[in-house]
């Protein structure tokens, strides 16, 4: 490097990060519009300018699409936003939301070498929202027809990938809209559905039929897509949309939710609207929320905007060990949410009308590392206290629902309830059958579940291309 770059990359260094600005505290717990609000033209040219356009990014290692990072960077500083979102399209066809939940501390942004990492995941929603999405070509060039099934991002991503390498693309949805957890689950504040709906739409504009509130595993079977619908393929996303409880007493008291009956309410029916929209949500004053990932902070929050004068957050670990992302730790705690560290819940006690009042709890200390990586915790002896409580949210993770293994024979699953699969193609135990996202996995992210939808989309394309070859000689 010559002495004019090592200046400019002293400069670049030197450089503060610059944050989006986000909605006051005090107002937002008022309402549902979007907590962040975006980078301005010039603070993302700013930020850009920071980036140090390393000769070997190791930015790129910590993103699951590739997207290429310094390239399209780079065209933000050029003022070149359509084609930094064309470099960004190429291998991400959700930048709009990927750009806002993606949790880039432990991906990307880790792997930044600047001492304040590059703020990437604004950069790729400054893009996502400003550029131009290029002229869609449908192509449907094949003969192939393909089945997904499942609207969320990983149904979603692959369906793309697929439409775009030329097959006919059919996608089956459970719920009355499409999006999966960025639509039932994401509440507004973080995730608004116009953007999900413009992902969907460009989805369609590729030539992917969508239809809704269609129960794979009953309205139609697998083998049936397979056997009578004559899909070449099928590849089943379909989340890991069923509940855990906690097994104590007083689980079935009214006032306790499951974190995903709570959301989907809040969300999918929106239940925040009423009465204009007529599903209730009612949250009492003082809100519990077991668990410390993403959904419970988005349901401790949704608590807060619904009313609760008290929202707070029961986890058994530290603080420092919380799952959730960053950004919205703080979020929440701006809010008001308080984070109750090393308690957990031993049983909910009702009044005799049966409503929650209270939450028993035991306090936890911290052992030695299990195999999660983190310290467990270990029961405190005779610690036991009550805290008084009107509504508690159980958010202990999801697993899949069972009815499209129960209904289609051969298809592996593991214990935990996910199908057997091979993480590098999707392919299930059933030939022409693939998988990915949380139903392959386990809860997960977003990203993860469109980098399996990705990587599924190029399998079924080469097991096509294969068959064919095969049949031609
Ligand atoms: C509240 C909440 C907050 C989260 N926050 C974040 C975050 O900030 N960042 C992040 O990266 N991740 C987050 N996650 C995790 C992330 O949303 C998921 O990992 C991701 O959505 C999984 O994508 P998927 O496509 O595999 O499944 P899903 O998004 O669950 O989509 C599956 C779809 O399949 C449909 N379906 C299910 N069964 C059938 C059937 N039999 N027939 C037809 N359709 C069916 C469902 O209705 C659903 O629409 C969050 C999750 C939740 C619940």
């Amino acid at each position: 490097m010559d002495v004019e770059g090592k200046k400019e990359k002293k400069k670049r260094v030197k450089k503060q990060r610059i944050h989006m600005s986000i909605q006051d505290s005090a107002e937002r717990i008022r309402n549902f519009e979007e907590v962040a609000l975006g980078f301005t033209e010039k603070e993302a040219i700013e930020e850009a300018s920071r980036c140090l356009q390393c000769k070997r990014p190791r930015c790129l290692k910590g993103c699951p699409v590739d997207v290429n990072i310094p390239a399209f960077i780079e065209k933000i500083i050029d003022g070149e936003i359509d084609e930094a979102k064309k470099i960004i399209l190429a291998t991400n066809s959700l930048p709009a939301i990927t750009g806002r939940v993606c949790p880039q501390e432990n991906q990307c942004q880790e792997f930044c070498i600047h001492p304040n990492a590059i703020s990437i995941g604004s950069l790729e929603r400054y893009v996502a929202d400003n550029g131009k999405r290029p002229e869609t070509i449908t192509k449907e060039n094949l003969e192939t027809k393909i089945a997904i099934v499942g609207s969320g991002p990983s149904g979603l991503t692959c369906a793309a990938e697929l439409a775009n390498l030329g097959h006919k693309v059919s996608l089956y949805e459970v719920l009355h809209d499409y999006g999966g957890v960025l639509t039932y689950g994401i509440p507004e504040f973080r995730m608004p559905k116009r953007i999900v709906r413009e992902e969907v739409e460009y989805i369609q504009s590729l030539g992917v039929k969508l239809e809704t509130d269609i129960l794979i595993g009953r309205t139609i079977t697998v083998e049936e897509l397979l056997n009578e619908y004559k899909f070449n393929a099928v590849y089943i996303a379909s989340g890991a949309g069923a509940p855990n409880f906690l097994g104590i007493l007083g689980e079935t008291l009214n006032g306790v939710f499951s974190a995903n009956e709570f959301l989907t309410r809040v969300n999918l029916l929106k239940g925040y609207k009423f009465p204009e929209y007529d599903t209730p949500v009612t949250v009492g004053e003082k809100v519990a929320i077991i668990g410390a990932g993403n959904v419970a902070m988005d349901c401790a929050r949704t608590a807060l905007r619904l009313g609760a004068r008290e929202s707070d957050i029961i986890y058994r670990r530290s603080e420092g060990e919380i799952p959730a992302r960053l950004e919205e730790i703080i979020h929440a705690k701006d809010e008001g949410v308080v984070i109750g560290e090393l308690t957990s819940p031993l049983e909910m006690l009702g009044d005799e009308k049966g409503n929650v009042v209270g939450l028993k709890c035991m306090r936890m200390t911290l052992g030695e590392k299990d195999d999660s990586g983190r310290r467990r915790p270990i029961p405190i002896p005779n610690s036991d206290f009550i805290f008084p409580v009107n509504t508690v949210i159980v958010a202990i993770g999801q697993k899949p629902n069972q009815l499209i293994a129960q209904t289609t024979p051969g298809l592996e699953t593991t214990r935990w309830g996910t199908f057997v699969h091979d993480k590098e193609t999707g392919k299930t135990s059933r030939e022409r059958i693939y998988c990915g996202g949380d139903v392959a996995t386990g809860a997960a992210t977003v990203i993860l579940a469109m980098e399996a939808g990705r990587k599924a989309a190029k399998a079924i394309h080469e097991m096509i291309l294969e068959k064919d070859l095969k049949s031609e000689t």
